[in-house]
């Protein structure tokens, strides 16, 4: 299930993503993968500035 849109699957694809956060694990689907990534991007660059 993907832990931001809610967006379930009997199995998760490997276009999924999943990723530990504070000890807790998530599941992102491909479309939330991608804006997550831009928001990480973001963040980055705005650290970067
Ligand atoms: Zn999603």
């Amino acid at each position: 299930m993907c832990a931001r849109c809610g967006t379930t699957a009997a199995e998760t694809p490997l276009t999924w993503t999943s990723s530990v956060e504070g000890g807790v694990r998530r599941t992102f689907c491909d479309t939330c993968s991608r804006e997550n990534i831009r928001a990480i991007e973001g963040r980055l660059d705005s650290d970067w500035w």
